[in-house]
């Protein structure tokens, strides 16, 4: 046990790119830590070498047997452990949730130093609202997966925001733009890092920027809430209905016509009946 630092685990966030990024109570913590336990070791002792920090570090991610976690949660009633990941904040789309989970669990003290984090800057950047926001992570790599993500969330009245990378970065505005439409969107890349560049548009301007110049460097991608749409009139829910009339029962025919105008099915089944008595 230090003397400066109560046993417990410390949940210290790294630069995401920029090495300057380090606060002083985040340094502090990794010097006067008893153990610092990180995703990647050799990542971390590169930031540890330019903080002239010499410690031993213990691999954690959130797939290490049980065994090495209740190690690591046993040392916590009597030393200071600081988690940290490859870079910016720990458990947030990187490892540390289940470590957290533990520590609380065994009744240890849990406190963060906060700092840089890709999704938080990003926001900043992308001029678009930030009153209400939606984290999904990195889209899944598979096309009907993807799409289903994208499906799931596109009615949220937020700022929708995702981590990518490059060589995935035009399938991904390309689905985004297929899903989402012609909404406002940006991709914020490198931020903090020499070629930090942040580009807006449409995310049909996006995806034909990028289809086939996929960018080096690590992204986020924001998009901005849907707009405002004019209710549908009720000729153009008797006409959506009629065509869905045409392959579909009136309860499929209502569901489908609610999906595509984007509206509550309240009536609908009831209309479909009603047409399909007239033909
Ligand atoms: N925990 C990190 C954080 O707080 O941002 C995120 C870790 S996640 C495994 C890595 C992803 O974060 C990258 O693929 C990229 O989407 C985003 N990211 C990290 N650093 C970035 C940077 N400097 N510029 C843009 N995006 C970045």
């Amino acid at each position: 046990m230090n003397d400066t630092l109560l046993p417990g685990l410390y949940i210290v966030a790294t630069p995401i790119g920029n090495l300057q990024d380090v606060s002083r109570r985040q340094e502090a913590t990794l010097r006067q830590a008893d153990v610092i336990a990180a995703e990647d070791s050799r990542v971390t002792a590169k930031l540890l070498n330019h903080l002239g920090i010499k410690k031993q570090i213990t691999a954690y991610h959130d797939h290490v047997s049980e065994t090495v976690a209740e190690n690591l949660v046993d040392m916590l009633g009597e030393k200071a452990i600081a988690l940290v990941s490859d870079a910016g904040t720990p458990l947030i789309s990187d490892p540390g949730y289940k470590l957290v989970r533990k520590a609380r669990a065994a009744g240890h003290l849990v406190t963060t130093i906060p700092g840089p984090c890709a999704m938080v800057a990003a926001l900043t950047l992308a001029g678009l609202p930030t009153d209400r926001f939606f984290f999904a992570g990195f889209l899944p790599a598979k096309a009907k997966a993807r799409a289903d993500t994208i499906a799931e969330i596109a009615e949220l009245r937020a700022t929708l925001m995702f981590y990518e990378s490059g060589p995935r970065l035009a399938k991904s505005l390309r689905a985004l733009a297929e899903e989402l439409g012609d909404r406002e969107a940006a991709v914020a890349r490198e931020i903090t890092k020499a070629f930090e560049e942040t580009v807006t548009g449409t995310l049909p301007e996006l995806a034909e920027r990028y289809a086939d110049a996929p960018p080096k460097g690590e992204i986020v991608i924001i998009v901005g809430p849907p707009g405002d749409r004019p209710a549908a009139s009720d000729a153009d829910i008797d006409a959506a209905l009629r065509e869905a009339l045409e392959t579909l029962p009136p309860g499929k025919a209502a569901r489908q016509v609610a999906k595509t105008l984007r509206m509550s099915s309240d009536g609908l089944y009831e209309r479909a009946m009603a047409l399909k008595d007239e033909a």
